[in-house]
């Protein structure tokens, strides 16, 4: 990963991005559970930042939580995504943004699947872009399934 970091003014951004989609990725904002374009989606392919196209989740990855957002217990390997402390709003969490161009994302909870590592990474739909894929990264491939077993 060499890829270089963005960094753009926040009026750019604004220009750049649908009203949506900067409340949520610039100013952190969350959009209404259940609300989300993907929150539902079940297609596979990699979802990429929103605001910079960087790849970052795996739909291979994703499950339903029954949270209201997009969940996924594993983020894209290679350091694609950051976490700050988060305070506000009354509640301890962990905000998870883009590496790439520091775009909020969403949070990361110690309640995702415990054969999968045990994390949710919980994701604002408007925050991603799905990019349909027949083979996704991260989804094993039969040779693999097949040492598995
Ligand atoms: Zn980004």
């Amino acid at each position: 990963m060499n890829e270089r970091k963005i960094n753009k003014s926040e009026e750019e951004w604004r220009k750049l991005l649908t009203p949506e989609q900067y409340e949520v990725l610039r100013k952190k904002g969350t959009e209404p559970a259940f609300s989300g374009l993907y929150e539902n989606e079940h297609a596979p392919g990699v979802y990429t930042c929103a605001a910079c196209g960087a790849p970052l989740f795996s739909s291979s990855t994703k499950y339903d939580s029954g949270c209201g957002w997009p969940a996924f217990f594993a983020a894209l390997g290679g350091d694609r995504v950051n976490f700050h402390e988060d305070d506000s709003r009354g509640m301890h969490r962990i905000e998870v943004s883009c590496a790439k161009c520091g775009s909020h994302l969403g949070h990361i909870f110690d309640d995702g699947p415990e054969e999968h590592g045990g994390k949710r990474f919980c994701i604002n739909s408007v925050a991603l872009q799905l990019e349909k894929m027949e083979h996704p990264p991260g989804e094993k491939t039969e040779k693999e399934t097949k040492e598995a077993s």
